[in-house]
């Protein structure tokens, strides 16, 4: 895969949710050496999850999931 997949695929979202399958998981980390831009994603999405984590402790797993089903 290359940057515009990864960008279609939301794969830093499914990344930081630990939603890859482990080949995609291999390829997108690889990719992350060389991309600055997807490792902004990458922070992006984990400060999301960070922030919701806090505010629902209860509710982040279910609502992690929800926001990937809407992205897949
Ligand atoms: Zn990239």
């Amino acid at each position: 895969m290359d940057h515009i997949q990864f960008k279609a695929n939301q794969t830093a979202a499914g990344y930081v949710a630990n939603g890859l399958d482990e080949s995609t998981q291999e390829a997108f980390e690889l990719h992350l050496m060389g991309c600055s831009e997807c490792v902004e994603d990458v922070e992006v999405w984990r400060a999301d999850q960070t922030r919701h984590a806090q505010a629902a402790p209860r509710g982040a797993h279910r609502g992690s999931q929800a926001a990937l089903r809407r992205l897949w």
